[in-house]
């Protein structure tokens, strides 16, 4: 059904205000970037920007594929631009982040799938900003693996790459990605010697045996960090909220996590695979 649904209170935020917030604000207008934060509508923008950390989206900020949970708008992107890993680095420098988060939009449209502007932006930010520690959260690159593998030449701190939902819901929440080959993406990424994390999205109408099977999949690729969070349906075009999952479930799947062996596991229903990034350095 699409009846709308009352959130309930524990998804109630902040709104955004302060110094950090205003200084966020115009770094990100002033060197024309795109946030995750933004474009994705995140609710948890009021406590990150306050305190002076956003998720820069390299790359543009039009995406090649059309998620069904996604806010990001879908289309032919612009033309890749080759100052944008100097700008990023810039505002890393400014903003003084001690650890960076730093995803992108899917390039299908390019031969190495972006994977050159995310090597550079990489080593734009270690040379901008030395003792920052770096997260990326990576598409899968269709599955080419020599553009995977320029991002494990500069080594990130932490690669990401979502499976975002169980496997019966993948067609229709990443349409064009694939379940298998997403657990693929993060068993090469561990084979390079990276430190591996990936995040699902709970309430699109996933079961509690599908959730667990999930977690044990990313367990048997040796996934170190692993973040739950509720869906949030970004406008009514978007998959409908099948269910608001309560802070006591997640409770429960966080501690079937750490069973599992995971090293962090972030869960709950503002979780965001980019929130409280730094804590998952360990
Ligand atoms: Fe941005 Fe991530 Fe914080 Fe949301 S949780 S505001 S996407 S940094
Ligand atoms: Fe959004 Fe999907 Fe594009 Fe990522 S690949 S930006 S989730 S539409």
């Amino acid at each position: 059904s699409k009846v709308r649904i009352k959130k309930p209170s524990w998804l109630r935020v902040k709104l955004p205000t302060g110094e950090n917030y205003r200084m966020v604000r115009s770094l990100v207008d002033e060197h024309k970037l795109h946030t995750i934060c933004e474009s994705g509508n995140c609710p948890n923008m009021g406590e990150c920007w306050g305190e002076g950390t956003a998720t820069f989206m390299i790359l543009g900020n039009i995406c090649t594929r059309s998620c069904g949970f996604c806010a990001v708008a879908t289309g032919r992107p612009d033309a890749v631009d080759e100052f944008e890993p100097g700008r990023v680095a810039h505002s890393v420098k400014t903003m003084r982040v001690k650890h960076a988060v730093i995803t992108s939009v899917d390039r299908d449209d390019l031969k190495d799938g972006g994977s050159l502007i995310w090597a550079q932006t990489v080593r734009a930010i270690r040379n901008q900003s030395p003792g920052t520690t770096l997260e990326t959260l990576i598409p899968d690159f269709a599955g080419k693996w020599e553009n995977l593998q320029n991002v494990i030449d500069v080594a990130p701190e932490i690669v990401s790459h979502n499976l975002e939902t169980v496997r019966r819901l993948t067609k229709e929440v990443r349409i064009q990605a694939k379940y298998d080959r997403s657990l693929e993406v993060l068993f090469r990424l561990k084979k390079g010697g990276m430190r591996t994390k990936s995040g699902i999205m709970l309430g699109l109408g996933e079961t509690h045996e599908e959730i667990i099977e999930t977690l044990e999949d990313l367990s048997a690729v040796n996934v170190d960090i692993v973040t739950l969070g509720q869906y949030l349906q970004p406008t009514p075009k978007h998959l409908p909220i099948a269910e608001f999952v309560t802070p006591e479930r997640f409770a429960e799947y966080k501690e079937y996590a750490l069973k599992l062996g995971f090293r962090y596991v972030e869960s709950g229903p503002l979780v965001r695979s980019s929130y409280h990034a730094e804590k998952h350095l360990f």
